[in-house]
């Protein structure tokens, strides 16, 4: 026998209050936070889904192994056991422990990267293209093409566009790329799984040109899901199995352990290549810390080194995507425009056809977002034009490809009815539709502007 509802595979022992408000309280407070709500404080929200990244609940098994953590300078224990799961699920035998992906990102960009060098990608994250762009290189974005299409319900949204990867390379030069980089699932174009079979394809060409092909393995276990599900191959084959098979297929990976390694901060960068390990290795000794512990306490590497099992699970990995989707549809079948299918670890809800009153450069993402917090102290994230948006050089705002709002779904953190509550919000969303205004701009800075930039309404 088998149920409709979606039990959380976990019972609850330790508890977090939420602290509620109301609407007044809360125009007071986003008015205060400049309307960008990365400026609000936490314990003014409801229900938080600005990010994934770093807000799992941990399981009983990691807290003990908080506890366990072996705080040696130099060879600890709980390295040792970090070392052991990371090399037995990605088969690389160099490992840099960071304190978060971004830190891997820039030791090993920064080292390839700099002026006239280009890396390839499904689609940079944020902080991986800031990183390249910071070092002078070129972060170059190619999707599949039915990434585009927001109603296909194509099963591999996050596929690079192969075609268009070998061309690029033979017209820059396979010595001016700094790397291919795939991101699985793909974060920024939607939370997207990429397939197996896309990944061997995204190989072979790196491997005909001889350049350097990294994973961006945030959410590898979630990726897993996908193809276990959507590509037949796979249908026996065993989520770590899975992304066993994805490593194969390259050359490194960055990670933050923040995502899928069901932790509060860490990550790592692991290797192929031993003259790339030692010269990345220089470079996390500067910024990061020694080679056994990088950034990461002891009791960190204990909790990422349980955490990277517990992700793989058949239990954990159901509930976890169904639980996504299961926001993501019923929202959908209220009219409000979402990335469909729906990804692994947030809900997208594309706020330009949601307001098609509303500009670019008047910002509707953002305007969602802001909507969404006065209503129902609900916390999401633009990823359109204030993210991604730039200048041209006669200051007119050049609009990014897509205005979204991503509702990120916390690992192992909220329940079904909270959950309902979020799909009952969107109910004055829509209702509230037309009369929604957008904002702009008034302060910001150079990079990374949505972190910090305050707003007005207009
Ligand atoms: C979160 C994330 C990063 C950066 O990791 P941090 O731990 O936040 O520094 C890089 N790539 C992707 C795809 C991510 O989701």
């Amino acid at each position: 026998m088998s149920f409709k509802t979606i039990i959380e595979p976990f019972r609850i022992k330790s508890v977090e209050p939420i602290h509620m408000s109301t609407v007044e309280q809360r125009l007071a407070y986003i008015q205060e936070a400049h309307f960008n709500p990365f400026l609000l404080r936490a314990r003014q929200v409801i229900i938080d889904l600005l990010t994934d990244s770093g807000t799992s609940a941990m399981s009983s098994e990691q807290w003990a192994g908080i506890l366990r953590g072996d705080e040696s300078y130099a060879g600890a224990q709980s390295w040792e056991r970090l070392e052991y799961e990371i090399k037995d699920l990605t088969n690389y035998p160099y490992i840099l422990p960071t304190h978060q992906g971004r830190a891997a990102e820039r030791i090993l960009y920064g080292y390839l990267g700099g002026k006239g060098k280009v890396f390839i990608s499904n689609t940079h994250f944020d902080t991986t293209r800031a990183n390249i762009e910071f070092s002078g290189a070129e972060a170059i974005d190619i999707p599949c093409r039915e990434a585009a299409d927001h109603d296909s319900d194509f099963p591999f949204k996050g596929n690079m566009d192969v075609a268009k990867l070998d061309e690029l390379i033979e017209k820059r030069g396979a010595v001016n790329i700094g790397a291919i980089i795939l991101t699985v699932t793909n974060n920024t174009g939607g939370g997207q799984p990429v397939s197996m079979a896309n990944t061997r394809e995204v190989s072979r060409v790196c491997k005909k040109h001889g350049v350097l092909f990294i994973i961006d393995c945030c959410r590898v276990a979630e990726n897993a899901y996908f193809i276990r599900h959507r590509e037949p191959e796979f249908a026996d084959t065993s989520y770590r199995n899975i992304a066993q098979q994805m490593f194969a297929l390259a050359d490194g990976c960055v990670m933050s352990a923040k995502k899928d390694a069901l932790v509060n901060i860490g990550g790592f960068l692991a290797l192929k290549n031993e003259e790339l390990a030692t010269a990345c290795t220089n470079l996390l000794i500067i910024t990061e810390g020694f080679t056994t512990y990088g950034g990461l306490s002891g009791r960190d590497m204990e909790a990422i080194a349980i955490g990277l099992r517990e992700v793989f699970e058949d239990d954990y990995l159901n509930y976890r995507i169904k639980s996504t989707a299961y926001l993501g549809e019923r929202i959908r079948a209220k009219g409000v425009p979402v990335l469909y299918p729906i990804g692994g670890h947030a809900v997208y809800v594309d706020a330009g056809l949601l307001y098609p009153h509303i500009p670019a450069h008047e910002f509707p993402g953002q305007a969602l977002v802001c909507e969404l917090y006065t209503r129902g102290g609900i916390r999401a994230v633009e990823i359109g034009t204030v993210m991604f948006g730039k200048y041209d050089e006669a200051g007119h705002t050049v609009a990014a490809p897509m205005e979204l709002v991503r509702l990120a779904i916390p690992r192992r953190v909220y329940t079904q009815s909270h959950i309902d509550y979020v799909i009952e919000v969107f109910d004055e969303i829509m209702k509230h539709r037309n009369e929604t205004r957008g904002l702009r701009i008034v302060k910001e800075p150079k990079f990374l502007r949505h972190f910090t930039a305050h707003f007005e309404r207009l």
